[in-house]
């Protein structure tokens, strides 16, 4: 049995498994509230087996409102204002979409399943996003919208856990059964054991560097067939993602790289002279109805599902896990009690 350290508040100690985004906030408001955390990762501290490292870090519950439900929306709304709390330095700068005058239906459709833009005119676009000058003729611009740096975030997120006196044991796999206390199961994927229900859905990504384009915030192209978001990484990298596949396969397939690098080409035909960099995949947790779960079981917390909005939920998902810590509370849209 592992064992952590007594609570100074004389609580008990919570263990916590997986520093991927779902288990670092889980970590981080633990912490906050005083108890006596460990967080248990199975890789180094560079993150490369999670999912998390591989995504794209956008906070955008408006745009992703087009394709799911509104308890995500819900969640999100709740997630922005922590990541402005916790972390004010997030770049909340809007996100933009697009689309080619072929694809205007589509466009229209986007427009109308989301809310909280403004309609931009093809000069209002390239007033927000200079190097799209004459490349579209409207936009739809989500102001109050964010995004991180995935692989730095989680690096401040495990310094601001470490600062508030949490524990961190990186090259740690545990199992559940294993630990004693409260424990939270944030494996993702890796707990499909557990939760049989899970499955991996596929998402390929590309990093190029380019020195002609420049983008201020997460640009989305509406397509019928292949939509693509480009976001910027700073210092003239970008991130091309992303595919949602329906496989466990890794890697990243041709098709999906000349579907990636030509929608990216579509939207500025400078992206043809970018560096490639990088090619990866990651697959995202997800159940049967793609919305998260916080399952609580025999004293153990199980927070799972969390699909294509890990960085959108971790924060509003880590604040209901806690809410039921300290006082019971059940969100019924998201939790489930055996
Ligand atoms: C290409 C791509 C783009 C994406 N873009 C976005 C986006 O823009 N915005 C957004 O909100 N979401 C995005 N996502 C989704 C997001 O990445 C996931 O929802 C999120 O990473 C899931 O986080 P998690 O913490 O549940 O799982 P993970 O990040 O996988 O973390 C689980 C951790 O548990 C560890 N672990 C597993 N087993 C053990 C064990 N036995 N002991 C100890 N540790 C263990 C793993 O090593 C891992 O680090 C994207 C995903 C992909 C693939």
């Amino acid at each position: 049995m592992y064992q952590s350290s007594t609570s100074p508040r004389g609580q008990s100690p919570i263990s916590i498994i997986g520093a991927g985004v779902a288990g670092a906030w889980h970590a981080l408001l633990l912490a906050q509230s005083g108890r006596a955390v460990t967080l248990h990762e199975r890789s180094d501290a560079t993150m490369t087996q999670s999912t998390s490292y591989w995504a794209g870090g956008m906070l955008a519950p408006w745009c992703e409102a087009e394709s799911t439900e509104p308890v995500i929306v819900r969640l999100g709304l709740r997630s922005l204002t922590l990541w402005r709390d916790y972390f004010p330095d997030t770049p909340f700068n809007g996100s933009l979409v697009v689309a080619h005058a072929r694809d205007r239906a589509d466009f229209e459709r986007f427009a109308r399943l989301t809310s909280g833009y403004r309609r931009l005119d093809a000069q209002g676009v390239s007033e927000i996003e200079p190097s799209l000058d004459g490349r579209f003729r409207e936009g739809l611009f989500y102001p109050d919208e964010g995004h991180v740096e995935p692989r730095k975030i989680l690096g401040e997120l495990h310094a601001r856990i470490r600062a508030l006196g949490g524990s961190i044991e990186f090259n740690s796999a545990v199992e559940p059964d294993q630990l004693d206390g409260t424990v939270i199961d944030c494996r993702g994927l890796a707990a499909r054991q557990a939760q049989g229900e899970l499955r991996g859905v596929k998402g390929e990504l590309i990093l190029i560097e380019s020195d002609e384009v420049e983008l201020s915030r997460p640009v989305r192209l509406v397509h019928p067939r292949f939509p693509l978001y480009i976001i910027p990484r700073g210092g003239g990298r970008f991130m091309l993602g992303a595919t949602s596949l329906e496989t466990e396969s890794a890697g990243v397939s041709v098709r999906s790289a000349l579907e990636l690098l030509g929608a990216a080409y579509a939207v500025h035909p400078a992206f043809a002279e970018a560096r490639i960099l990088e090619f990866g995949s990651g697959l995202r947790p997800a159940f049967p109805d793609n919305l998260p779960r916080i399952a609580i079981k025999n004293g153990k917390i199980a927070v799972n599902g969390l699909y294509r909005h890990g960085f959108l939920l971790a924060p509003a998902l880590a604040e209901l896990t806690l809410g039921y810590v300290e006082r019971g509370t059940i969100d019924n849209e998201v939790m489930q009690c055996a």
